[in-house]
């Protein structure tokens, strides 16, 4: 039967934008199909509380790769941030407080403040992410390596030492070899979605998010607009190459005949019919719910079935009459722009508690806070002398032990305030309205399998050239014609633009038309 489209791309995410707007510039006729009413996926623009715009899920433009604002054009089609310093806020409730400047002198002055020792191992600490991320960022535009490969590239050179401490160590080894204050500890743990920073691999899961330090400053901060202006300025790159996209238009089924991918239908019946399909969704959600099982063997069913999404997050969204009170760190009449982010975490055991809590099925008294004010920038997203905060908490279970998470949202908000007033008096009177964002609701409202914010989580035996899956890793999958372009895919999540990219120089390569990609 004729074919409709040369490439029909299911899911208007970041990637499948980004992809779609790669093959439509090498002169395939490519078609978008996104089940929600706008595009995005995860980063979005959304006026969730009526007057108040909001970054639904992703808020911090960090990882965006400079090549894909360059090749999408993506200034020319509304892309603009606001660049941070300092970057972060880090209040602890002692009184003091730590500022992640972008001039590293300054941001050891603040670290002195704490503790002479901790900022003295500061350039030393600095040193080893910078290998650490270096190591990653040769490969985030370019097919994944084996991690042999690596070890061979680094023998005898100082990234073989770095190697060996992402791959054998934990960041609660790292962060307590460096410092000793429990505040700079606090400062510098994280696991992201190892979870746990006493488990091997907790140091490859954080470098991978430590990219950013090669990123172009000016590409990096908060979006103009907030975070939905890149996605809308990526459908708008690839309209412009001749890509169409629909949203309201949820796939239901990959068709497939003899193996091969001919088209999706849509759960409406409608059947659209092309030579190459790409799944922006999650891997569990493309093998587990978009094709049928028929077509897939028992064996790679299961594999899919074990991928790990286990940590997931939680957003709470806050229309605000005011500004927080953060002065007493800051002082009378401090800079709001100080406060565009904040991160409460006060200590390795703080963390630990969280992930502990965690593990055993439950929201957490001891909530690491990522917390962005974008308005302290950006006037356009509430009214005049109002303020939206957005509070991103990361490890959570995807399930709780006892009841569901729809039934916690008061609970949860609660904690929240009580955890922000110890930092911040009187924020809760501020609060106008919100809206809590658990595990379930990104699940429902994004399609993320689990809530998980990354597709899957970042762990070593899922990244590289293991992920997806170890010999799946090219993009492709066994379904012939059949590909795969999110954050599930090396190099995994964040709004980075490398997967979508990535996967439209396979398909390119698979059409023997890299001549006609114009980027390389
Ligand atoms: C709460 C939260 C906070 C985050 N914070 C940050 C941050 O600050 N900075 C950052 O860089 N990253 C952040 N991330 C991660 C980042 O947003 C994601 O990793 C990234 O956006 C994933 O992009 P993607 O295009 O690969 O997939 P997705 O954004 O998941 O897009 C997949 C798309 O496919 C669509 N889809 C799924 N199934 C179907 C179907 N059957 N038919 C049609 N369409 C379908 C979905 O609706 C969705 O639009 C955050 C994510 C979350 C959830």
């Amino acid at each position: 039967m004729a074919k409709d489209y040369d490439v029909i791309i299911i899911g208007g995410g970041h990637n499948g934008l980004t992809c779609a707007a790669y093959l439509a510039r090498a002169g395939l006729g490519v078609m978008v199909l996104e089940r929600r009413e706008i595009v995005g996926g995860a980063c979005t623009t959304e006026e969730l509380i009526p007057g108040y715009k909001f970054p639904a899920c992703a808020y911090h433009c960090h990882m965006l790769q400079d090549k894909v604002i360059e090749d999408l054009e993506l200034r020319k089609h509304g892309f603009d941030v606001y660049p941070l310093d300092p970057v972060r806020f880090l209040p602890f409730p002692d009184g003091s407080y730590i500022n992640l400047w972008r001039d590293t002198d300054r941001l050891i002055e603040d670290i002195a403040r704490i503790s002479t020792r901790d900022a003295e191992a500061f350039p030393r600490w600095d040193r080893f992410w910078e290998r650490a991320a270096g190591l990653i960022q040769a490969y985030v535009l370019s097919p994944p390596p084996r991690l042999g490969q690596l070890f061979e590239k680094a023998r005898g050179t100082p990234d073989e030492e770095v190697l060996e401490t992402m791959l054998t160590r934990t960041m609660k080894d790292l962060v307590q070899d460096h410092f000793e204050s429990e505040q700079v500890q606090g400062a510098f743990i994280g696991a992201t979605e190892a979870g746990d920073p006493s488990v091997p691999g907790s140091i490859l899961a954080r470098a991978y998010f430590h990219i950013d330090r090669f990123s172009n400053p000016v590409n990096m901060g908060l979006v103009k607009g907030s975070m939905g202006v890149i996605t809308q300025a990526m459908a708008r790159s690839a309209q412009s190459q001749g890509a169409t996209i629909r949203t309201d238009a949820q796939v239901d089924k990959v068709m497939v005949e003899r193996g091969k991918a001919i088209g999706v239908v849509l759960v409406d019946g409608e059947e659209v019919r092309s030579s190459i399909v790409v799944s922006n969704a999650d891997p569990k959600r493309t093998f587990l719910d978009l094709v049928d099982p028929q077509h897939l063997d028992d064996h790679f069913l299961g594999r899919v079935k074990r991928l790990k999404t286990e940590f997931s997050s939680l957003k709470l969204h806050c229309a605000l009459s005011g500004l927080p009170d953060f002065s007493r760190y800051l002082g009378e009449g401090f800079d709001p722009k100080m406060l565009a982010m904040v991160k409460i975490c006060p200590s390795v055991e703080y963390f630990e508690r969280n992930v502990a809590d965690a593990r055993n099925g439950r929201f957490t008294h001891s909530p690491q806070m990522y917390i962005q004010i974008p308005t302290v920038y950006d006037d356009t997203l509430a009214p005049p002398g109002h303020h939206v905060m957005s509070a991103w908490m990361q490890i959570q279970p995807v399930k709780l032990a006892e009841g569901s998470w729809d039934d916690v949202h008061q609970e949860v908000f609660d904690i929240l305030m009580d955890t922000l007033s110890i930092y911040a008096p009187g924020v809760r009177d501020l609060v106008e309205k919100w809206e809590l964002m658990t595990p379930l609701d990104i699940e429902r409202r994004v399609g993320l399998t689990d809530g998980n914010i990354r597709q899957l989580d970042t762990i070593p035996q899922q990244f590289f050239d293991q992920r997806p899956l170890a010999g799946w890793a090219n993009y492709q999958t066994p379904i012939h014609g059949l590909y795969l372009c999110g954050g599930g895919t090396h190099p995994g999540g964040e709004v980075t633009g490398a997967p979508g990219h990535n996967a439209a120089h396979a398909i390119l390569r698979s059409l023997k038309l890299e001549e006609a990609y114009p980027a390389d």
